[in-house]
């Protein structure tokens, strides 16, 4: 069968691999995203990538054949026509950007590929994320996912059997800009007010422990959760009640989803404890009666998800159907 390669595009890194239907994961090869030269530069590092992952798995031998590529990357992407409808300064001039045209473009231009006919199909990487996870990940099998990313922003994915629900505006499950209780008055990076991400987010964490009076000789959230994690009382505080407004987030979202499972991955997600409980608290306590056994689960693939998640459409694309690896056979 003819190869899927999955791409994982972020700010500072694109990471890329052969992913099989099967669910096999080839060796992931990672570059730096030449994100201040702008979007030429990022397309051509990606198809260059996918070049790379293709020229290694050939070895020695013939070089496998190109069926599709998956993409998943930063931004509000309408996957339908593979652009990027809008972006952060996270990719400077990324909005507005064919990225799907301009993978194609470059891989027909060099030797040995498919050419002007292959697939390449663009994810938001969230989304991404979300479809890895619900395939191979803390997800799988489940056929209704919430997938929660918080981080240096608070993203989320809605997985439907398999694949991410979109919206009608590209901006299906971006629940880091809903209005949450505890975030009231606190300036969200989009100018409003009493946003999520304006108290949920890794950065936002930060600003509310300076808030309450912390000591400004803590640089970064970072810091901040490790002096938590010594048992500083205020930093506790912070950790907590940033982590709660994820937790009462994730609460009104399930009351109207209902999903099988919640998948909560991203930097804050693996702090610990500290940050953990809470947040799962403030879910329990806002959630009725028959929510209460949801099951809210760790991210399980760490950083090939977006990978996995955006090879994943780039098979059902083509027609293909996911399954799962076989289990390793026992040796005698
Ligand atoms: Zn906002």
């Amino acid at each position: 069968m003819s190869h899927v390669v999955g791409v994982d595009l972020g700010g500072t890194k694109t990471a890329a691999a052969l992913v099989g239907a099967d669910g096999q994961v080839g060796t992931v090869l990672t570059v730096p995203t030449p994100a201040r030269s702008g979007p030429d530069a990022i397309l051509d590092s990606v198809a260059r990538l996918v070049e790379t992952v293709l020229a290694q798995a050939a070895g020695a031998g013939p070089a496998p054949q190109l069926a599709a590529v998956g993409i998943g990357t930063a931004g509000v992407v309408d996957a339908s026509r593979g652009t990027i409808v809008s972006a952060t300064d996270v990719l400077p001039g990324w909005a507005g950007t064919d990225v799907a045209g301009g993978v194609r473009a470059r891989l027909a231009a060099s030797a040995g590929l498919t050419g002007a006919a292959l697939p390449v199909v663009v994810e938001n990487d969230v989304d991404a994320h979300a479809a890895g996870e619900a395939w191979l990940g803390a997800a799988a099998g489940a056929r209704i996912a919430l997938m929660v990313a918080v981080g240096t922003g608070v993203g989320g994915a809605v997985v439907l059997d398999g694949t991410p629900l979109r919206g009608a505006h590209h901006l299906a499950g971006e629940m880091g800009h809903m209005p949450v209780p505890g975030a009231d008055g606190l300036i969200c990076g989009c100018g409003r007010p009493g946003h999520l991400e304006a108290l949920g987010s890794g950065p936002a964490l930060h600003r509310h422990y300076l808030r309450l009076g912390g000591d400004d000789a803590a640089a970064d959230t970072r810091a901040v959760v490790a002096r938590a994690a010594g048992g500083d009382l205020l930093a506790r505080r912070a950790v907590a009640e940033s982590a709660a407004c994820v937790g009462r987030a994730i609460a009104a979202i399930c009351t109207v989803l209902d999903p099988d499972v919640v998948v909560v991955g991203g930097g804050l997600a693996q702090a610990g404890p500290l940050w953990w409980d809470p947040m799962l608290q403030a879910l329990r306590d806002d959630v009725i009666d028959p929510l209460a056994g949801l099951p809210v689960l760790p991210a399980a693939l760490g950083s090939q998800a977006a990978i996995v998640g955006a090879a994943g459409a780039a098979h059902r694309h083509l027609g293909r159907t996911l399954t799962l690896p076989c289990p390793p056979k026992d040796t005698p």
